[in-house]
C-alpha cells in the first residue's frame, strides 16, 4: 500500500491504536479543510476497520476481507460520496437495510459517507437514528470540510479526527514525490490544499491552470486576442477557466493588502494592477463567482460569457 501523506498519518495511528485495543467508537467524523486529505484518511482507516485481524492495529492485506478491500467488491462496505449530489433520506434507509444483516465476510462492517454536509436534513436523521441504535460490529465514518453544517447531535456522537492543514513546505516535498508534482507546485496562486492539486492532476486539467497566467499576460500586454486565449475553453471545463481567473483576481487582491505574491503571478500583477483598481478587481471576482453558479442552472454560452469577462480586465 502506498504510503499515506506524512500529515495524515498521526491521526490514523491514533485510530489504528484505538482499533487494537478494542476501545474505538462505532461512529469516526474526519474534518478538516478543502482538500487536505480527509477522504484519503477515512479510506485507509476504513481498510484497517475492515480487516479480519482485529487484533492488529493495520490491516493485514492478506485476508480475504483485505483481499476484497483491494479489488473494491467488499460486501460489507457501502461508500455515500456526498461530492456526487445531495445524499437523501432513501439512499441511507438503503444502506442501513444492508447493515442490520450479519456481516457476509469478515468481521465488520463498514459505512463511510465522504463529504457528509451534502446529507439532506432527513437523510441526517436517519444517520442520527443509526448512530443512536448502533449495530453489532458496524462502524460509520463521515468525512466533511464543514463541520458546523452536521447536525450537532451526529458530531456530539462520533469520535471527532481533525487533519491539521499541511504547510507549504510539507505539501512542497508530499507533491515532489508525486507524477507531475513540480508542475503541480507551479499552481500555489491557485491552490495550497494538496489533495485539491491532486484531483486537478487526476482530471488531466494541470496544463489548463498551468497556461493560465501566461495567457493573461499575453493578453494583457497585447499579446494574444481572447479568442486565442479562451481557445480551449468548453462546458467541460468553464468551471476551471473560471476558478483560475477567480483564483488570479483573489491573489491580486490580497497581495495589495500586504500577503506574498506566488512567484508564477510576479509578472502579471502589476500588468493588472495597472488596469483595474482593487474595486473594480472585487467587481470582476464577484462576476466570476456569479458566472460559475450560473452555470449550474442555465444553458449560457461558455465562451461568449468569459468572452465578456475578460474584455472587462
Ligand atoms: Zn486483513
Amino acid at each position: 500500500m502506498a504510503d499515506i501523506a506524512p500529515w495524515l498519518m498521526a491521526s490514523l495511528s491514533q485510530v489504528q491504536a484505538l482499533k487494537k485495543q478494542k476501545k474505538l467508537s462505532h461512529a469516526l467524523l474526519v474534518t478538516g479543510a478543502d482538500g487536505v486529505g480527509q477522504e484519503e484518511l477515512a479510506r485507509a482507516m476504513v481498510k484497517d476497520l475492515m480487516c479480519e485481524e482485529l487484533d492488529q492495529a493495520k490491516a493485514c492485506g492478506y485476508c480475504h476481507s483485505c483481499q476484497l478491500m483491494t479489488a473494491n467488491t467488499h460486501p460489507d462496505y457501502r461508500v455515500l460520496d456526498g461530492e456526487e449530489g445531495a445524499i437523501k433520506v432513501d439512499h441511507i434507509r438503503q444502506l442501513t437495510q444492508r447493515i442490520s444483516q450479519k456481516p457476509q465476510v469478515g468481521q465488520n462492517k463498514v459505512v463511510l459517507i465522504t463529504h457528509a454536509q451534502a446529507m439532506n436534513i432527513n437523510a441526517a436523521n436517519a444517520v442520527l437514528k443509526a448512530l443512536e441504535e448502533p449495530a453489532d460490529r458496524t462502524y460509520f465514518v463521515l468525512t466533511t470540510s464543514q463541520s458546523s453544517s452536521l447536525l450537532p447531535t451526529i458530531r456530539s456522537r462520533c469520535l471527532l479526527v481533525n487533519v491539521p492543514t499541511p504547510n507549504l513546505a510539507e505539501v512542497t516535498s508530499w507533491l515532489h514525490q508525486q507524477p507531475d508534482g513540480d508542475e503541480l507546485a507551479s499552481l500555489f496562486w491557485l491552490t495550497t490544499q494538496p489533495f485539491r492539486l491532486l484531483a486537478i492532476e487526476k482530471q488531466q486539467k494541470t496544463a489548463i491552470y498551468s497556461a493560465l497566467p501566461e495567457a493573461i499576460k499575453a493578453l494583457l500586454q497585447g499579446e494574444k486576442g481572447v479568442d486565442l486565449v479562451l481557445k480551449g475553453v468548453s462546458s467541460a471545463n468553464i468551471e476551471d477557466y473560471c476558478n483560475g481567473l477567480a483564483a488570479i483576481l483573489h491573489q491580486c487582491i490580497n497581495h495589495s493588502a500586504g500577503a506574498t505574491l506566488p512567484s508564477a503571478l510576479a509578472d502579471l500583477y502589476p500588468l493588472i494592477m495597472r488596469r483595474m483598481s482593487i474595486q473594480q478587481i472585487m467587481l470582476r471576482y464577484q462576476s466570476l463567482q456569479k458566472l460559475k453558479s450560473d452555470l449550474l442552472k442555465t444553458n449560457l454560452n461558455p465562451v461568449m460569457q468569459l468572452t465578456y469577462e475578460l474584455n472587462q480586465w
